[in-house]
């Protein structure tokens, strides 16, 4: 299909080499969530080559900066995740991770590189900018609930001068490279993590019937945990409940004391949320009390749900499709059970979390997988769609 390309996207073309450089660098060292002070480096030096004056703080890795702070106009904030994985890369790329057991497998690499290639077609494009557009270098996105944006906002991120729109993006296995997919409403999860102790006697696993069992009690609770989400909810109200750590014991023929889960829950609506971690501290309890054991529950509240503000994505819609061609835009029809702490920045100011189409023919690879390899397309879409999402959002 021929595609239609705005003048953001012909200079990003030309900055293809920039941003692979960039790129190639973040990708060979990755750092894992509030420890990215490699990249904190090299986005900084980046920064002050464009001629920036990046704001750094001494004890949180992400890096602010602004361009044109005085002008008059609506100020834009855009925002790009820094952290990698521990994940063992298996992709083969010439410039594949050289730090064992870690990788940039969620594309943060490229979410990176496309906001600085960003900011250098904004710096470059002078007085056509009107207002101020903020850069959000935020680190530790996969940290669950003590993520990045958080911290960033409590320093002041979408303040002086006060932030009226937010935009970001996340590479997307599912849309085809070249492609953006948009969503109004509601588009991510909110992400909660429990802590289940389960106490039994512990004892010789030839007389159980001497005390209560917390590997069968522990079993019970796993099982029963599904019943709130299918029996007590509303099944058109999406509800997950996964355990995904157990642990406990020592030997076949020993009853541990102790068996400990570990999961998460992830929902859409605040009553929601609150309905279930009442139903999980409670049938927890009971279903290890029926058994004669006992159960401590530690509920921690993570990433709210990510809400995109409907007029701001339809006037990006439109910005974007000026842009691009309206071809490449695909709206997302459904909402993802995923999470992100892009949820946080837009608890307070209005904006679009886009994703940025890395489909590649092929067997898909997942996002967190060893054989994640988003194209060189999404750094050129990527970095013409935040410029043009920038420019466009501060024409009143
Ligand atoms: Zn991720
Ligand atoms: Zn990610």
């Amino acid at each position: 299909m021929a595609r239609s390309q705005g003048p953001w996207s012909v200079a990003a073309r030309k900055l293809l080499p920039a941003m692979r450089g960039w790129r190639e660098s973040f990708h060979e060292e990755p750092e894992l969530a509030n420890q990215e002070h490699k990249t904190r480096e090299k986005v900084v030096r980046a920064l002050r080559e464009l001629g920036l004056t990046p704001t750094v703080y001494p004890d949180f890795t992400g890096v602010l900066a602004t361009i044109g702070p005085d002008r008059p106009g609506p100020v834009v904030a855009l925002r790009a995740d820094m952290d990698a994985l521990p994940v063992e890369e298996k992709t083969g790329l010439p410039f594949r991770s050289k730090v064992p057991g870690r990788m940039h497998a969620c594309g943060h690499d490229v979410h990176m590189s496309c906001l600085l290639g960003a900011a250098t077609l904004l710096v470059r494009a002078g007085p056509r900018v009107k207002g101020p557009v903020r850069l959000l270098f935020q680190p530790a996105e996969e940290q669950g609930e003590a993520g990045g944006a958080g911290p960033f906002v409590e320093r002041g991120c979408l303040e002086s001068p006060k932030v009226d729109f937010v935009v970001g993006q996340h590479v997307a296995p599912e849309v085809p490279a070249g492609q953006i997919g948009w969503k109004k409403g509601p588009l991510m999860a909110a992400a909660d993590r429990f802590r289940i102790v389960v106490r039994g006697s512990g004892g010789h696993a030839a007389y159980p019937h001497r005390g209560p069992d917390a590997v069968v009690a522990a079993a019970e609770i796993i099982v029963g945990m599904q019943a709130i989400v299918s029996r007590a909810r509303d099944p058109v109200d999406p509800v997950v409940v996964s355990v995904g750590m157990v642990h406990g014991g020592t030997r076949h023929n020993i009853l541990p004391p102790e068996v400990e889960l570990e999961g998460t829950v992830r929902t859409f609506r605040p009553e929601t949320r609150d309905a279930i971690e009442r139903l999980l501290r409670t049938r927890v309890r009971h279903i290890a009390q029926s058994l004669g054991a006992s159960a401590r529950v530690e509920y921690f509240r993570g990433y709210p749900v990510l809400v995109n503000s409907p007029p701001v994505t339809e006037r990006l819609v439109g910005i974007l499709g000026e842009e691009f061609g309206d071809a490449q835009l695909e709206e997302l029809t459904a909402p993802v059970m995923g999470a992100e702490d892009f949820s946080r920045y837009l608890e307070h100011v209005p904006g679009s979390f886009l994703k940025l189409g890395a489909g590649v023919p092929g067997p898909p690879a997942n996002l967190h997988s060893p054989t994640f390899a988003p194209p060189e397309e999404s750094l050129v879409v990527g970095a013409a769609a935040l410029a043009a999402a920038a420019v466009g959002l501060q024409e009143r």
